[in-house]
């Protein structure tokens, strides 16, 4: 048996240190990367993702949330761990407990948290109106980071690009990086260990600003956007697979799934394939998704049901109950399904269950 045998993923982690170590070799020689591991590593596994980059030399690692920066120290990550967002007050202590830096998110969060001496880095708000302290105020904001450097152990600041992935956006995203720049010469007095801006797209089209950057998305193989385009040898480190589970033969007139959305035109061919939404397999799939057998693209036809999928298989000669099919891989990306799917690489791979074993290549 191969995998579960019913719906599962393989990840090559060979391929996401090669990607690691491509994208590296676009930075400068006093830039170094954060791999941004939340989400489980956007679903390929933070804990075996963060190991493998750890040996590759990666000593500094993102996530979103304290259980998953707690997570990654329990493993025996040695490195720096930056939580991106919100950690509640009342679990403050565990961020000192672990050695983690926690995220300030404003001035509200700092002033809220308790004096514990935490390690902490500052968000500015350079125009993406998510988080941080708003970068239009550079007085009010350098006077408040200095404020604050008492109470906690600032060893950085940064700022999120919004749009560094989209081509018609490219002044918003120089003004950003422009505020942020401007913010950080006035507090260049306080030797911050780590300022940075830079996200994967941001890392490939911009001007190389900060000295830390926050790779995600291609870390995985992925795209930003379709505005983005890869360096060479970056590809993408996961597969999904699973299995036919029964073939047969339909009408004319015939029906498949729920709400008999799909009626045959001609006789058909029609397997059933044993992944289904609560996988994580997304439901816009219905009537429009494709899977591959043996190199060949075939049509999901009808709606995508919780445990399962049904395709046209007309036009593969030898198929049979137990065959492997490929939801995602053989040159399959999530960015195609997500192209399908009208979403983004990032929530296909994200969305795949924990139903869905995650197998080490
Ligand atoms: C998720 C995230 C990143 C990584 O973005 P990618 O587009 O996946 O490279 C970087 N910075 C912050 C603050 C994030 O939330």
């Amino acid at each position: 048996m191969i995998g579960n045998g019913r719906s599962w993923v393989e990840i090559d982690l060979n391929v996401i240190e090669k990607n690691y170590l491509e994208y590296k070799k676009q930075l400068k020689s006093n830039q170094f990367l954060c791999a941004v591991v939340k989400a489980d590593a956007y679903g390929h596994g933070a804990v075996p993702v963060s190991k493998k980059l750890q040996q590759a030399g990666c000593n500094f690692f993102a996530v979103a949330t304290v259980d998953e920066a707690i997570e990654l120290r329990k493993s025996g990550i040695t490195g720096e761990i930056l939580v991106l967002g919100y950690t509640p007050i009342e679990r403050i202590n565990e961020i000192l407990e672990y050695d983690i830096i926690q995220t300030l998110i404003d001035e509200e969060y700092a002033k809220a948290l308790p004096d514990i001496h935490i390690k902490a880095q500052f968000a500015i708000d350079t125009g993406m109106n998510r988080i941080g302290l708003n970068a239009d105020n550079p007085d009010e904001c350098e006077q408040i980071i200095k404020k604050y450097s008492n109470k906690f152990k600032i060893n950085g600041i940064y700022t999120h690009l919004c749009v560094a992935d989209t081509d018609s956006f490219d002044s918003f995203t120089n003004d950003q990086i422009k505020k942020f720049d401007n913010l950080c010469s006035k507090i260049k007095g306080m030797n911050l260990e780590y300022v940075h801006c830079l996200n994967s797209a941001g890392g490939l089209r911009y001007n190389k600003f900060g000295n830390l950057v926050r790779l995600g998305i291609v870390l995985y193989g992925l795209l930003p956007s379709n505005d983005v385009v890869l360096p060479d040898g970056i590809k993408p480190a996961l597969s999904w697979k699973s299995r036919i589970i029964m073939v047969k033969k339909i009408k004319k007139g015939e029906c498949v799934g729920y709400g008999c959305t799909y009626r045959a035109d001609k006789d058909i061919k029609v397997a059933t394939v044993c992944t289904g939404y609560a996988d994580g397999y997304n439901r816009k799939n219905s009537n429009k998704g494709t899977v591959i057998i043996n190199g060949c693209k075939v049509p999901v036809i009808g709606r995508v049901c919780m445990d399962q999928i049904m395709i046209d298989v007309s036009k593969i000669n030898e198929v049979s109950a137990g065959d492997t099919v490929t939801l995602l891989g053989d040159g399959f990306t999530a960015d195609d399904m997500a192209h399908i799917c009208d979403t983004i690489g990032y929530e296909t791979v994200c969305a795949i269950s924990k139903r869905v074993p995650r197998y080490y290549l």
